[in-house]
């Protein structure tokens, strides 16, 4: 493994030469001065700092020595180093800094395979198995190279002779796109909204942003130096994703708000049948070679049903449907639901209501992220913008934490005494973590304590992050956090079934999505005019998450399945979809193929085999009552079980054997 990749290193860099193209990772050159490095370097992180030297200065003895950091968690980038430490680590960068400027900033010659995974493992302070040693140098991409995207398949007439259709333009629809154009495969996107981002255009809340940190949370090949915080907010993610749109020319593609209502399978002549709702209400029909869906899980708003919810005379919204002309200020407000959307929402709103009722019928476990809210400071987007390689090792810094051991956390041992604690020493170590603290932003309060430590495992739902916002803002006077279910709703008021009346002049439903109902309000129909969501039933299903039987030329994005819950990010997962559909549609257009659809018993196979993985996991639990992960028989059918390195694998080409190819 480690000799493909010394290869693969090798070959890159002439290559590079020739095409006379400074590798994208390798920094602008600069002639910052002396006084101004000194200062950046006094934001950065050190650890990804001083292996930016080594490319720097080529020389690995940078990190043979006593400077190193001492352990890892996620979102902690300094590595637990002494400020002493640190002090004489920016000492040494100094000095390798101004040598590699003053020689012009020369891009660093290509590291040796070894020695990226020794560098890999200085990093975060373990051994890094040679198993994800391949993912992590294509996440990373340090040759410069994009190994996701792929050539154009076939001559020309071949691909123009095979419009494929991609529905939704959120972060995987926009990465379809991209990855068609490359190809040179001829696609339109078919987008509800007015404009790009799906979840991250829909969810304009106060307060909304990612609890992935970003300098990960975005495509492999289009890094960002500037993000103006390491959890960026709503209107940022949205403006990044519209900036990849423009840079790849995909705009013209898009049909916004035009919403696919169905879409039907014609055998004979091999193609799909997508119909639109225009914008201006018509419809219309495209037709298509194949299909991609990549509309998400979470679009689809739930609210439920409370009796008397029509009665109530004030505004009252969905978080994703957020209605900004409703001044929230000097207002009563209730808000239903407290999971993630709730948690970024009232402490966002707490100071400027009247007051705000928190309905949460389950509290939910947080972990501590005090950089959650933190600006991204100028030294460090000076950093990424030209020290070599500072990015892209940053990058991995995010990702390893995240990468799989959620999942050691997640897996029940059957064994352990007391499962509606704890699913394992190691998920009550967690616990422990967890709850202590809860407990220290809470303080003495025990009436609140109980209200906010979960009655179910660590990590039975999604866990949350939290920098202390969420727990100050329950101790907020003009704040209550109810724990009663509720009874019904007045013109005025929320009343729970303890009689309590709850008055209040908006709501908001921060409720959550109809994530069980799988491409739902759509209406699929495949071979045989079979009807994709009476197929499925309460189970739905896809290969790897991607492709269904009888479904010919059906390709989803964040299918069935590929929800995580345990760490990574949709944009890696999506990244990993794309490149097996690209191969795929890249067999049918090369092999002159009619249509590709997985063998019924490798479908089967995958959904049963994924079934018994996640039964072994905490999320599965009974003792966690209430979930959106869950289906009205308390299956999962929504989440990945499986570790990102082997969904990697297993999604890094299509085995032809698995498929039925007329
Ligand atoms: P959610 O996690 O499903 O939370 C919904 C909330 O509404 C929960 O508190 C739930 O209570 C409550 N609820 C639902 N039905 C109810 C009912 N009938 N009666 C009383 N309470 C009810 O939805 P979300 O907060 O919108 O988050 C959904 C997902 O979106 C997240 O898991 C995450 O994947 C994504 N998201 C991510 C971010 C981020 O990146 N920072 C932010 C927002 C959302 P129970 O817990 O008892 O079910």
């Amino acid at each position: 493994m480690l000799c493909t990749m010394t290869l693969l290193a090798a070959e890159a860099s002439p290559a590079r030469r020739d095409r006379d193209m400074r590798n994208p990772h390798a920094g602008e050159p600069f002639d910052t001065s002396d006084e101004q490095i000194a200062g950046a370097l006094l934001d950065v992180s050190i650890p990804t700092l001083m292996l930016s030297l080594v490319h720097m200065s080529g020389d690995p003895e940078l990190i043979r020595g006593r400077l190193k950091p001492a352990g890892l968690f996620l979102n902690e980038v300094q590595g637990y180093m002494t400020e002493e430490d640190k002090e004489e680590a920016r000492g040494m960068a100094l000095e390798t800094i101004r040598h590699y400027r003053d020689g012009g900033c020369p891009e660093p010659e290509p590291i040796s395979a070894e020695l990226l995974h020794e560098m890999m493992a200085w990093l975060v302070c373990e051994d890094v198995p040679a198993e994800y040693v391949p993912m992590l140098m294509e996440e990373m991409g340090l040759d410069g190279s994009d190994a996701r995207r792929l050539g154009a398949p076939g001559d020309e007439a071949a691909r123009e002779a095979f419009p494929v259709v991609v529905i939704g333009c959120g972060q995987s629809g926009l990465l379809a796109g991209v990855r068609l154009k490359e190809a040179g495969i001829p696609f339109t996107i078919v987008e509800k909204n007015a404009g790009v981002g799906g979840t991250w255009w829909e969810n304009s809340y106060p307060g909304a942003r990612v609890d992935v940190g970003n300098h990960f949370y975005c495509y492999s090949f289009e890094p960002s130096d500037g993000w103006t915080e390491y959890f960026a907010r709503q209107p940022e993610l949205q403006a990044y994703f519209e900036s990849v749109m423009t840079k790849h020319g995909i705009e013209r593609h898009v049909r916004w708000e035009t919403e696919v209502v169905g879409a039907a399978w014609d055998e004979g002549t091999a193609t799909w049948s997508v119909r639109v709702r225009t914008k201006g209400g018509g419809q219309e029909t495209l037709v298509a070679r194949a299909v991609i869906s990549a509309v998400g899980q979470l679009n689809r708003p739930h609210i439920p049903e409370i009796p008397g919810a029509g009665t109530f005379a004030g505004p009252a919204f969905h978080s994703a449907r957020w209605d900004h002309a409703v001044d929230l200020t000097g207002k009563r407000v209730a808000m239903i639901g407290a999971g993630a959307s709730g948690f970024q929402i009232a402490p966002t709103i707490a100071g400027d209501v009247e007051h705000l009722t928190v309905f949460q019928r389950t509290a939910q476990w947080m972990f501590p992220n005090p950089n959650y809210h933190a600006a991204v400071g100028p030294g460090v987007q000076w950093a990424l913008r030209h020290l070599p390689f500072y990015g892209r090792w940053y990058r991995f810094l995010i990702l390893w934490p995240g990468c799989d051991k959620g999942l050691a956390a997640a897996r029940v041992d059957p064994d352990y005494p007391d499962q509606q604690r704890a699913v394992s020493e190691l998920n009550e170590l967690t616990r422990q973590m967890f709850t202590d603290w809860i407990v220290s932003q809470v303080g003495d309060d025990p009436d609140l304590i109980a209200k906010v430590i979960p009655d179910y495992p660590a990590t039975g739902k999604r866990t949350l992050q939290d920098n202390g916002s969420w727990l100050r803002m329950l101790t907020r006077d003009n704040v209550d956090l109810v724990r009663t279910a509720i009874d019904h709703i007045e013109t005025d008021a929320i009343v729970t079934v303890d009689g309590e009346r709850h008055p209040a002049d908006v709501i908001v439903y921060a409720t959550g999505f109809h994530a069980n109902r799988v491409l739902w309000p759509m209406e699929i129909t495949g071979r045989d005019g079979v009807d994709l969501r009476s197929m499925w039933g309460e189970r739905p299903a896809a290969y790897l998450g991607i492709t269904v039987p009888g479904f010919p030329n059906l390709f989803c994005m964040y299918g069935p399945g590929t929800n995580l819950a345990h760490g990574g990010s949709l944009i890696f997962h999506s990244e990993c979809q794309m490149r097996y559909i690209a191969q795929c549609l890249d067999e049918l257009v090369v092999g002159g193929h009619r249509s590709m659809e997985p063998r019924q018993a490798k479908y089967e196979e995958w959904h049963d085999r994924s079934q018994r993985e996640i039964k072994k996991l905490v999320w599965s639990q009974p003792s966690v009552k209430h979930s959106f992960f869950k289906n009205a028989h308390g299956e999962i059918h929504i989440l990945s079980p499986w570790r990102l390195v082997d969904y990697w694998s297993w999604t890094k080409e299509p085995d032809l054997a698995d498929f039925v190819v007329r």
